[in-house]
């Protein structure tokens, strides 16, 4: 009898885990059951070139929808899943879709504010490509005030977008400074003068307590310290796993659903990957849920080949990137890991040119290079290999990452 596997999401992690059910040489049916009415696409340019006009919509999709047809996978657009029974998991309209294997990509949510005001017209959250199209129609309309609620990676891209649309944009959060939490004070402050030297104005330390609006439409965002003129609210607060299906069904959650190393849930024979997944890593040590695309893609090809009956393991060093105008940069590590490191700079903070490492008892934890390429996976390697190291040898621009071993 065919085997069959049904997927439920229709982000990256679902698509990716599709993709490499074929690879492994899975022959029975695949169905993804997505969502949302669009074929899977990827999220981060939907707060950068995808917003800002740069890239063309075609360029988000993961593959176009001929390929679906190619690898004979089914996938049903719209189709929300409400419960996960024995076997089977039943659609919102009543459909009831039997399984051998489940993989759940249901992703995660904004978070949204419950405030006073918090309906008015022109307040927005970003998470779908639909969110993205109606920022991106609002920010090409000159003359706008816009407040951004939140200074996390993605308010602070999202600042960045309104201010490269021409934009008077102000940032309020309650953080002293922006990104503190992942990148501490001196690398969160690079970030506020990345931004002030962009044109942007910030109100930190400062929580957000309603939002006042004339005829339904936001005219203003109340702060401790007074009201912020806006037309324009962009909400970005992060974000809750979906675990609601999980939890209806019994399985096992922990800030996400928690999985094994192979991604397989508390019950077998049943997965979770991506953004709602919190997963045992070998090599951190430690559980991890990781809200990025390259944990997307990497737990999404686990899960895939898990569900193919092979012997895959999670164990990707965790990896992301922002774009914020001429800056890039990229992450390899865990943040919630780095609370107790020591944090080494080598390069030039003013120029914004430099690699951050994140140091605990002697090794690499984490390393952020900012407009500086092609070292990340020297950074991944000293982290994975525990390689040991001193401050003096990570600051000192002579000393090679490769000759650390
Ligand atoms: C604006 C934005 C910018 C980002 N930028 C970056 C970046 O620069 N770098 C980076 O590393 N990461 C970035 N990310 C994060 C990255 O996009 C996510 O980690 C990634 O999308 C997670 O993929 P996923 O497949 O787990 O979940 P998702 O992409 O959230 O997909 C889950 C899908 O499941 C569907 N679903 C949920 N419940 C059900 C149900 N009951 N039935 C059917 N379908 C359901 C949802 O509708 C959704 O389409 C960004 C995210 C956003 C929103």
């Amino acid at each position: 009898m065919t085997e069959s596997i049904v997927i439920i999401g229709g982000g990256l992690a679902a698509a990716t885990a599709a993709e490499e059910l074929r690879t492994a040489g899975f022959t029975g049916s695949v169905r993804l059951l997505a969502g949302e009415q669009h074929h899977p696409y990827i999220r981060p340019p939907l707060s950068k070139a995808y917003l800002t006009g740069q890239d063309d919509r075609d360029s988000v999709f993961v593959h176009p929808a001929q390929w679906y047809r190619d690898q004979d996978v089914e996938v049903s657009l719209g189709a929300h899943v409400d419960r996960i029974d024995d076997g089977r998991v039943v659609l919102a309209g009543g459909e009831e879709v039997p399984f051998d294997r489940l993989l759940i990509a249901t992703g995660a949510v904004p978070r949204r504010l419950h405030l006073p005001g918090s309906d008015a017209d022109g307040i927005h959250y970003l998470r779908t490509l639909d969110d993205s199209e109606a920022l991106k129609a609002v920010l090409a309309e000159p003359g706008h005030h816009v407040v951004v609620v939140g200074s996390g990676w993605i308010g602070l891209e999202l600042a960045a977008a309104a201010r490269g649309a021409g934009q008077d944009v102000t940032v309020v959060a309650p953080e002293q400074v922006p990104l503190a939490g992942p990148l501490g004070t001196e690398l969160g402050t690079m970030f506020r003068e990345l931004h002030e030297t962009n044109g942007v104005t910030f109100h930190l330390g400062t929580g957000v307590q309603g939002f006042e609006a004339a005829d339904g439409h936001v005219t203003g965002v109340a702060t401790e310290a007074g009201v912020l003129p806006a037309d324009v609210v962009i909400v970005g607060v992060g974000v809750a796993p979906s675990t609601e299906l999980a939890e209806a069904a019994g399985l096992d959650i922990d800030n996400g659903i928690l999985v094994d190393e192979h991604l397989q849930t508390s019950r077998p024979g049943i997965y979770a990957a991506g953004d709602v997944a919190n997963a045992m890593h070998p090599v951190l040590g430690a559980r991890m849920r990781n809200e990025h695309w390259a944990n997307a893609i990497a737990s999404g090809k686990v899960a895939g080949r898990s569900m193919a009956g092979q012997d895959a393991v999670l164990d990707d060093i965790p990896y992301f990137y922002t774009d914020q105008y001429d800056l890039g940069m990229e992450y390899s590590g865990y943040p919630p890991l780095t609370r107790d490191a020591e944090v080494v700079i080598r390069g030039d903070r003013a120029a914004r040119e430099l690699i951050a490492f994140w140091v605990a008892d002697g090794r690499v934890v984490a390393g952020m290079n900012v407009n500086i390429w092609d070292v990340n996976e020297e950074i991944q390697r000293l982290i994975r290999d525990k390689v040991s190291v001193t401050a003096a040898q990570l600051a000192d621009p002579s000393v090679e990452l490769s000759s650390l071993t």
